[in-house]
């Protein structure tokens, strides 16, 4: 009998294609927009109205004629008669003639005739129906009509993650409800017999499951319903029992089991029922993740170590889940960074000033320097960055 044969060390690229490749099209809703922070656009959306919706000022002061101010100083200041006043929601309703004003105010239409704002602050005198000012007039604090976006222009397209700044644009756009892709439903399991909840004594050798919590927050924080299956002790029977329950799911995602111990067990499992799409991806934290179909069911082991686990996460399931490519930035570094022969290392780095430096402990069972580190540095293969040169970083 010939031993099964799957892909080993892939590239974090193929390692993504492959996942992406097991997952099924998760389809579009409608969602209300107060629900839509975190989900991901399913189609282009196009401005109902133009912002701002009329001229308007930018400022607190006076609209005028921008000629009739341009000698305006304090030694000569300009005098103009105030005709009335514009407010937001209630404009005003006649012509800014020569040597004439009105009042404005942030937001407030800008009256026919008037093309210019002096802010408040630059009024030499303020009296009931004149003022007198010391700087002209400018245009640049008028804001045009559809200065931000005109109606009927794509402002947000398909496939953009709805981060909150974005959540408010969709709003100024006019938009109640917004069309996402649907929830991915992501089934999440922690294995180990020596893994415990937070709070529970803990004997020596035991360790707290950090790993789900993390994981968990990371799939809320990617728009994923998650199913929680708790933990399953190191058993092929007590696994695969807990595989049996994430049916309905469209992921499951294990941690720890996939390395080379012998109670690493979700390989054989996978190769039993099911295939093994990949084990081991070239980089370092992470190596030993695996995926593969277990009755039909995708499921991608992320190692144990709390490191690793997390950082795959980040930079393999999360860009797949959320259609979101990662959000690199260069900077220099402060300090050297090593490089390995046949890995991308993605090592724990600080930032300040500019320049990005090493955290110092970069072990994958060091989960402080996650919690304690800013980005992670991407050192591609081969002999690393010396001080200075500059390195790719990624938020995860
Ligand atoms: P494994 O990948 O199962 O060989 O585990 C590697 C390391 O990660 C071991 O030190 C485990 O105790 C630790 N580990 C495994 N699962 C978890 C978890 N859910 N939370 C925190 N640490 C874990
Ligand atoms: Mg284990």
């Amino acid at each position: 009998m010939t031993r099964p044969t799957f892909p080993m060390h892939v590239g974090v690229a193929e390692a993504r294609q492959s996942l992406a490749a097991l997952l099924p099209d998760p389809g579009t809703e409608p969602v209300p927009l107060a629900g839509a922070r975190g989900r991901t656009l399913a189609a282009d959306l196009a401005a109902r109205v133009s912002h701002p919706s009329a001229t308007e000022s930018a400022l607190d002061g006076i609209a005028a004629r921008e000629a009739d101010t341009i000698g305006a100083s304090s030694d000569t200041p300009t005098r103009l008669r105030v005709m009335g006043e514009s407010r937001a929601g209630l404009p005003f309703a006649g012509t800014v003639g020569p040597g004439e004003c009105v009042r404005i105010y942030t937001g407030a239409p800008l009256p026919p005739g008037a093309d210019a704002i002096c802010p408040v602050e630059q009024l030499a005198e303020d009296g009931p129906d004149h003022v007198l000012l010391r700087r002209p007039a400018l245009s640049a604090d008028v804001r045009p009509e559809g200065g931000d976006f005109r109606a009927g222009e794509v402002v947000l397209r398909a496939g953009t993650l709805l981060t909150p700044p974005r959540v408010a644009l969709a709003a100024a756009l006019g938009h109640a409800e917004v069309p996402v892709r649907r929830r991915l439903r992501v089934a999440l399991l922690s294995t180990g017999d020596e893994v415990r909840e937070p709070g529970e004594a803990l004997l020596p050798g035991q360790v707290y499951d950090s790993n789900r919590y993390g994981l968990t927050a990371l799939l809320e924080e990617c728009g994923c319903e998650v199913l929680n299956l708790g933990h399953a002790p190191d058993s092929p029977d007590a696994l695969a029992g807990s595989l049996a329950a994430a049916g309905g799911a469209d992921l499951l995602l294990t941690s720890g089991g996939v390395s080379m111990g012998r109670y690493d067990f979700m390989r054989d499992l996978l190769l039993g029922r099911g295939e093994v799409a990949f084990w081991k991806i070239r980089m370092r934290p992470g190596g030993p993740a695996l995926l593969g179909r277990w009755e039909g069911l995708p499921v991608f082991g992320l190692p144990g170590n709390p490191v690793s686990s997390l950082v795959v996460f980040g930079v393999i399931v999360r860009p797949v889940l959320t259609g979101q490519p990662l959000r690199t930035l260069r900077l220099r570094a402060g300090t050297a960074f090593g490089g390995l022969p046949d890995k991308t290392a993605f090592w724990r780095g600080v930032v300040s000033g500019g320049e990005v430096r090493d955290y110092g402990q970069q072990g994958s069972g060091v989960l402080r320097s996650l919690g304690e580190a800013d980005v992670l540095v991407v050192i591609p293969e081969g002999p690393g960055v010396r001080v200075g040169e500059e390195v790719e970083v990624v938020w995860v």
